[in-house]
């Protein structure tokens, strides 16, 4: 398939959505191209072209976002349309650029063929077109395994497990969702809950937790999610080999290790920047550690999470890579580090935020990126050193 132009490619009707691979992103070191692998699994030979297209048309970097998509980055637009026709080639990215306007569906990462995960993924992928048209950013999750394992992950309509194991719809924002009687009628239900939000004035809201209009009386939020699953350990897991990104993002070489093994068949990506791999055979066959993967749970590059910040974003005013590596070592707490208010790395609070300013630092203390900050104007130097009298390391 020969692509020549980004607006060849492009109907009109596209601008506005969230950057995606059809409509990359002008970052501050080239193209930014994100692309969303179906089920959230790529094959063994996916990966690898993946790797082959981060080296040939990318810097060589491979992202993995806070919302399981997958970024490539310092794409040129020369290089774009060769890009584009690479990852449609590969099943990478779907031919049809109007596929981009469906919202995000993250699934569980632990999904197995045929259970309600990945039976819900697909039979809404099937009525995706029935879907109503929502803001960009808003997303779904499916989360129908025994235990939620989605719940901090940023979706705004979610499919979960209730406490009594039965199947229930969640809008984000409220702590209970409506019972249904089974995964076909979940997906119904949601997709009429995308309606509803859109008829009472969701769009302008931009997301469902911003949405302050109460849910109709035909979707009562009457039963709580089943309690979360809580581990999200690295090393050999029932799941495949986890291995963490640090800071969410790894050189392609490192991916590409991550499945050489013969054993590999295909990969998961999940929203905690995690990589779970799966081999034809797990018994007996732990995969090795990989050189720029994370594979020791007590890590503490773990507990940070960091956008990719100057010069790789034009938002951005500092670079925050370098000052997540400085402190790597030192943390035992949460900590964010953000290029800008926006806040990309983590929607959650975090026990110290560090958010870019105008060159400097502003130090946050529990909270978001969006949060009132505690100092301003630090430099990397007078950061480390108010953590350190703070006792916050
Ligand atoms: S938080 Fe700001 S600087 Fe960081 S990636 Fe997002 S927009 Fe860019």
């Amino acid at each position: 398939m020969a692509i020549n132009t980004r607006e060849e490619a492009l109907s009109p009707g596209i601008k506005g959505w969230c950057p995606g691979a059809w409509q990359p992103m002008q970052t501050g070191d080239g193209l930014l191209v994100r692309v969303r692998p179906p089920m959230g699994e790529l094959s063994r030979a996916q990966v690898l072209a993946l790797c082959e297209a981060a080296d040939t048309f990318g810097n060589g970097l491979i992202e993995l976002t806070s919302r399981a998509n997958i970024q490539l980055r310092g794409v040129t637009d020369a290089s774009w349309p060769a890009l584009m026709s690479f990852l449609v080639e590969n099943g990478l990215v779907d031919a049809n650029p109007g596929a981009e306007r469906l919202p995000p569906i993250m699934l569980a990462p632990g999904w197995q063929i045929g259970d309600d995960t990945h039976t819900g993924a697909r039979l809404l992928q099937a009525r995706r077109n029935a879907l109503a048209i929502m803001p960009g950013k808003v997303g779904i999750a499916i989360d129908a395994g025994d235990a939620p394992v989605l719940s901090d992950a940023a979706a705004d309509f979610r499919i979960e497990r209730s406490e009594s194991g039965g199947l229930m719809v969640r809008a984000e924002g409220y702590q209970r969702g409506t019972p249904v009687d089974s995964i076909e009628a979940a997906v119904e239900h949601l997709i009429r809950l995308t309606h509803w939000f859109v008829e009472s004035g969701g769009s302008q809201a931009g997301r469902m937790r911003r949405h302050q209009v109460a849910l109709p009386p035909w979707a009562p939020a009457s039963v709580r999610p089943a309690q979360p699953a809580a581990s999200r350990a690295l090393g050999k897991q029932a799941c495949g080999m986890v291995y963490g990104l640090p800071f969410g993002r790894a050189p392609a070489t490192a991916w590409r290790k991550a499945v050489t093994p013969a054993s590999v068949t295909h990969l998961r990506v999940t929203p905690w920047r995690r990589l779970v791999v799966k081999q034809a055979l797990t018994e007996g066959t732990a995969l090795p550690a990989v050189e720029g993967l994370i594979s020791d749970s007590s890590d503490s590059r773990l507990l940070i999470d960091a956008c990719p910040g100057a010069p790789y974003c034009a938002q951005a005013s500092v670079a925050t890579q370098p000052l997540a590596e400085r402190l790597s070592g030192l943390v035992e707490t949460s900590l964010h580090v953000s290029g800008c208010a926006k806040g990309c790395a983590r929607q959650q609070a975090a026990a110290v935020c560090l958010v870019g300013h105008a060159g400097k630092f502003n130090l946050i203390v529990n909270g978001r990126a969006d949060s009132t900050p505690v100092q301003t104007g630090l430099s990397d130097a007078e950061v480390i050193a108010y953590l350190e009298n703070l006792g916050a390391l």
